[in-house]
């Protein structure tokens, strides 16, 4: 889905890194490289998917931009406002307008709170309405996310799986926020569930103009909602390119290894699967050269020793690898 109702950047990440500490370890200075340069933006109003296997460092990457956990480096702005400077005010202000919605609803929700409870608890944390009016805008937001006011009553308990989700949605939307983090927002759902939930999400996002970090390992899933699409290998982003053309033409080949074990939805149409060797090594011990070497199929010499540095290969197509090492735009 490539939209044309974006135009200014909301949020710029540049050169963000997360290094976390080992302790008990041998060597004293250890340290799990989780994000280690990633840079991309997003404009108002439009979905950047991050996608890449489990422990690629993309729900790390969300947290820290919401300075739920602090960065060892790198800039993030949201609005023109650097947000690892924000303070006081500004910092509560930051707060309500970006919004993160987890993957797991139930865990996320207090048990022996009513969902009312659970989803005006924003609005008590930054002291906004009345108690009369908090209940309206409870009563509100559930009927947005498509639940019955009178559910505002009910504990977490007794709903559905499906019915969770558009609960934690309602939690995250209650604030009124630009941006929301979605962190693998429907991979706990059953199948028939998650396109609901996706559909409610884009009528959201139309109806109250809202920008999205869509976070998932689910290749199908995020072609499905995003606009643009950042791949991540331990803790880097290896390729970015709107959402169309990746999938009609990925560069890298580990973007090119992970559109390959998509089912095709048409019967007769045929992919050759390109089956990954080994794992994805340590994060603690990272290989020399391009991260991907050790599993690549095009393993040059180079590729052992130095980092590919990222290229633009088409308009808003970057990639970094060195088969693409005489390809600019
Ligand atoms: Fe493969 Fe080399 Fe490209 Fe890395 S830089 S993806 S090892 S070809």
């Amino acid at each position: 889905m490539t939209s044309t109702r974006v135009t200014e950047p909301l949020l710029q990440v540049r050169n963000l890194v997360k290094h976390f500490p080992v302790r008990g370890s041998r060597f004293r200075r250890s340290v799990v490289r989780a994000v280690d340069g990633v840079s991309f933006h997003i404009r108002r109003g439009e979905t950047f998917g991050l996608v890449g296997e489990s422990g690629c460092g993309k729900t790390t990457t969300g947290r820290v931009i919401l300075r739920l956990i602090p960065a060892t480096g790198g800039h993030v702005r949201f609005a023109g406002q650097d947000v690892f400077e924000l303070r006081g005010r500004a910092l509560a202000t930051w707060r309500r307008q970006a919004q993160i919605i987890f993957q797991d609803p139930y865990g996320s929700l207090n048990p022996r709170l009513t969902v009312g409870a659970s989803i005006a608890e924003g609005l008590v944390v930054h002291g906004l309405g009345t108690r009369r009016e908090r209940e309206t805008r409870v009563h509100e937001t559930l009927t947005a996310v498509g639940l019955r006011p009178e559910y505002a009553r009910r504990y977490p308990h007794e709903f559905s799986g499906g019915q969770r989700q558009r609960i934690g949605i309602a939690r995250a939307l209650i604030l009124q926020p630009q941006l929301i983090i979605c962190d693998e927002p429907v991979s706990a759902l059953d199948v028939s569930v998650q396109a609901q939930v996706l559909n409610l999400l884009r009528d959201l996002q139309a109806a109250h103009g809202l920008t999205y970090l869509f976070i998932a390992h689910n290749l199908a899933v995020v072609r499905y909602i995003a606009d643009r699409i950042g791949v991540m290998y331990l803790g880097k982003l290896v390729e970015t390119a709107p959402g169309d053309e990746l999938y009609r033409q990925p560069r890298h080949p580990y973007t090119q290894a992970l559109l390959s074990a998509i089912p095709q939805p048409r019967p007769g149409q045929r992919q050759e699967r390109i089956v990954l060797g080994g794992d994805v090594p340590s994060p603690l011990n990272p290989p020399t050269g391009c991260p991907f070497h050790p599993r690549c199929a095009h393993l040059m010499d180079v590729c052992k020793q130095v980092m590919p540095p990222t290229r633009e290969l088409g308009p808003g197509h970057t990639v970094a690898c060195h088969l693409y090492e005489d390809e600019t735009c």
